[in-house]
């Protein structure tokens, strides 16, 4: 028969859960909190390397228990330097992860997943269009960036001279629908004695769950990115179907409520450059009007198409003219420019590579995506 592992696993564990975890082997407190700084400050996950303890429990440890990670399935690195990883779960289901490294003035950043999948279809998004859908653990998303410090050795380094310096939720998932895995593993990405990343440096991008904002902000207090992406409701409704519950207007006004907003802790708007959809002089006009008042950055992020999409990147010259007149009106407003591209690293694209679709596939997921709106009163 085969061998079933019944390791628990530890990654994931808050402190108080860790302590009670291994509490029957006879480990104390003081021995908890060292194992702790084993797992989440020097990013150990073989027992036998755990020299503070005696041989003998670092034995029964290895015996009852495992500091995991998810595995790697795919691994792709860019002639830039980014480098994307797909990630299989436990359960076999995969994510992906992409490691943007920093350049002279541009700050690179981890970019990591919250779900497999999206409930949401935003139309432009290649995530929406994935069948699977269920929510990751909090030890697979706090393990997304352990296992990025391990491929990138960088566990010993000293806080500034790490190359992981900085934790987007840009990847698979909206985070705010999976708020209590994402929270505690947010938690645990900020623990002073533990992963340390400040909460400046971490940053949750959301379509705009207006209702679990406010806690997001109080509880965590991280920065938030919107995927605004459109002006006016008649657009957003149609790229967007989450604004048909949550309009802009409640959308702006959870922005203006969100706390710890000044203009040194700005919302940072999302803008995809979609051609000839929401590119116009108009729509850059309304998007000025529409932040008035919000400490606020804009980032134009050119649109990455993807097999099947109905949209075209806005011109180059039309995605300056757009940021020029962004920028004259006082907003910081960065064009992403375009990183891992030849590894199709980029937003709305992951795990695009891994997903070829047939026919019948496609029809579906076009099926599943009418009755995931059908099941959210978005159709
Ligand atoms: N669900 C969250 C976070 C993941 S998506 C959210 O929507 O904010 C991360 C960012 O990538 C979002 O701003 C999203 O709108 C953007 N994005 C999705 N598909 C894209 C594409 N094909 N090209 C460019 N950006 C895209
Ligand atoms: Fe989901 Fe974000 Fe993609 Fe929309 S853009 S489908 S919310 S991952």
């Amino acid at each position: 028969m085969e061998q079933v592992n019944t390791k628990k696993p530890l990654v994931g564990l808050s402190r108080e859960e860790l302590a009670a975890a291994v509490a029957p082997l006879g480990v104390e407190p003081f021995r908890a909190k060292q194992l702790y700084h084993w797992i989440y400050v020097r990013g150990v996950t073989d027992f036998a390397l755990m020299t503070t303890f005696s041989k003998t429990l670092r034995e029964d440890l290895a015996n009852q228990f495992v500091v995991q990670r998810p595995a790697i399935s795919e691994a792709q690195k860019s002639v830039d330097g980014t480098q994307k990883w797909l990630l299989a779960m436990p359960d076999a289901q995969k994510v992906e992860m992409v490691h943007i490294p920093s350049v002279t003035r541009d700050i690179g950043a981890l970019c990591i997943s919250s779900q497999v999948g999206c409930t949401l279809t935003c139309r432009f998004c290649h995530t929406g269009t994935q069948r699977l859908v269920r929510n990751l653990e909090a030890d697979e998303i706090v393990g997304q960036v352990m296992l990025a410090r391990d491929q990138l050795g960088d566990w010993t380094a000293q806080s500034q001279d790490r190359l992981l310096n900085n934790v987007v939720f840009m990847g698979m998932g909206e985070p705010l629908y999976n708020y209590e895995n994402v929270a505690k593993a947010i938690k645990m990405l900020m623990d002073p004695d533990g992963i340390s990343i400040s909460k400046r440096r971490i940053t949750l991008s959301t379509s705009g769950v207006v209702p679990m904002m406010q806690r997001c902000g109080e509880e965590l207090g991280v920065n938030l990115a919107i995927s605004l992406h459109a002006t006016n409701d008649e657009l957003r409704n149609h790229i967007m179907p989450l604004n048909k519950k949550y309009p802009i207007k409640e959308l702006m006004e959870a922005c203006r409520n969100y706390p710890g907003l000044s203009n040194s802790r700005r919302i940072t708007f999302e803008y995809v450059m979609l051609k000839g959809v929401n590119d116009s002089m108009n729509d850059a006009k309304a998007l000025v009007k529409l932040l008035a008042g919000i400490p606020s950055k804009i980032n134009l992020i050119p649109f990455n198409a993807w097999p099947g999409s109905a949209f075209e990147c806005s011109d180059d010259d039309v995605i300056e003219g757009f940021g020029d007149y962004l920028n004259n009106a006082g907003y910081v407003s960065p064009i992403r420019r375009p990183r891992g591209r030849d590894i199709l690293a980029a937003c709305g694209q992951l795990k695009s590579a891994s997903m070829r679709l047939s026919v019948t596939e496609r029809a579906a997921i076009a099926e599943l995506q009418r009755e995931k709106d059908l099941a959210q009163g978005l159709a």
